[in-house]
């Protein structure tokens, strides 16, 4: 028997391996330092309220997204822990935003003045946190702008800065050299402003990396996010902490049958089979988020799937609702279940496998996991 899904192509998440996860990379958290749960992108595509649930039953107090739509989708789901928005929220949701209680951040005179207006509306002060660059050139105010900051902060009375924090500019390289160079500047960051009165008592900077190989860049809160998911910042942290991934990807054989030799396998053609082989077709594609660039012609084949424990290699163009797999002299049936990324019997494909196929990291494997497979929860 197996199990009634939504679609016959589907996300498993592992809610009991994020709750793992966290207590875990919280043990190598200093002593008073928070765990901010990034649930940004729909929890890296892991489905952003289940995963913010577990993490904070695991332990974490905060919650990080980008927009504000993120942050309002996690208190309709009646999520109450404080959630910071990464970015500045804009003009047209800034309202939205306090409404639902979402903490700004600020790192533009055009930001301030935008919350500080929006404070007014909403007849309260708002606490936001202040966010610096110190060195990764992306988002945050540059150190030799902190003075004129702080005289914009000084006449805006409605905002009240409740933190101060930047980003690395590594998430893949602890012991690169620039990490140490981030911290000296986050600190002459913060005694710039505690020279001109503004000293917030919470500061944060680590992400996932630096929460696992950085304790002298814990401060007061760790923003971690990909960790949490059981992936590797990068292929230098493999291993560093037994981390499980929460996400399978899964699918039933949606069609199996003999292809004599010499016939060719989808669009173009451009699996030609030199012998009779066994085609399965997998009833998602490239609208789901599983890349074109996986398909392969006559060469090696970038990526495999699991049938009954065994390992098979996707071939052929993939299309944007499916693709084939060749099974050659063996066979399964319409309805087998068959993995992508996950295990089966004693093998297993990680987003690292099919990263280093696409040229790409983890982080964007399960982020683009499309919202049309459905995530299904476990644990
Ligand atoms: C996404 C993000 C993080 C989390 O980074 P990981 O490498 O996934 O741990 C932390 N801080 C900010 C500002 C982010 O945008």
């Amino acid at each position: 028997m197996t199990e009634p899904v939504p679609r016959p192509a589907w996300a498993e998440i592992d809610l009991g391996a994020v709750r793992r996860n966290v207590a875990r990379i919280g043990e190598k958290l200093n002593e008073n330092t928070q765990f901010m749960a990034v649930v940004k992108a729909n929890a890296y595509g892991h489905g952003d309220v289940g995963v913010a649930r577990a993490a904070l039953e695991a332990g974490a107090t905060w919650l990080g997204v980008i927009l504000v739509e993120e942050g309002v989708r996690l208190r309709e789901a009646g999520i109450e822990a404080p959630i910071l928005l990464l970015h500045e929220a804009p003009v047209e949701r800034i309202d939205e935003a306090l409404a639902n209680d979402l903490t700004p951040c600020v790192f533009t005179e055009k930001g301030l003045w935008l919350i500080g207006e929006a404070a007014d509306r909403a007849h309260r002060p708002v606490g936001a946190h202040l966010k610096v660059d110190t060195g990764m050139n992306r988002l945050g105010v540059p150190i030799d702008h902190i003075e004129d900051f702080a005289r914009a902060l000084a006449k805006e009375p409605r905002v009240e800065i409740e933190a101060i924090y930047s980003h690395f500019a590594f998430a893949d390289a602890p012991d690169n050299p620039f990490i140490s160079e981030q911290l000296s500047r986050f600190a002459d960051a913060c005694d710039r402003l505690k020279a001109v009165g503004i000293e917030p008592a919470f500061r944060h900077m680590a992400n996932s990396a630096a929460a696992l190989t950085r304790p002298d860049a814990h401060f007061d809160m760790a923003r971690v996010g990909i960790a949490m998911y059981g992936l590797s910042p990068g292929p230098k942290l493999d291993g560093i902490l037994e981390l499980e991934p929460v996400m399978s990807l899964k699918a039933r054989a949606a069609m199996v049958k003999r292809v004599p030799a010499g016939e060719a396998v989808s669009y173009g053609l451009r699996y030609k089979l030199r012998r009779p082989g066994t085609i399965v077709s997998i009833p998602l594609g490239y609208a789901d988020g599983w890349p074109r660039a996986l398909g392969s012609g006559r060469g090696a084949s970038k990526a495999a799937v699991l049938i009954a424990g065994k390992r098979y290699p996707a071939v052929g163009t993939v299309c944007m609702d499916a693709f084939m797999v060749d099974m050659g002299d063996d066979s399964c049936d319409v309805g087998d279940e068959v993995v992508l990324i996950g295990s089966q019997g004693k093998e297993r494909i990680s987003a690292d496998d099919l990263a280093s196929a696409l040229g790409t990291i983890n982080y964007e494997v399960v982020t683009r996991i499309s919202s049309r497979i459905p995530r299904v929860y476990r644990g």
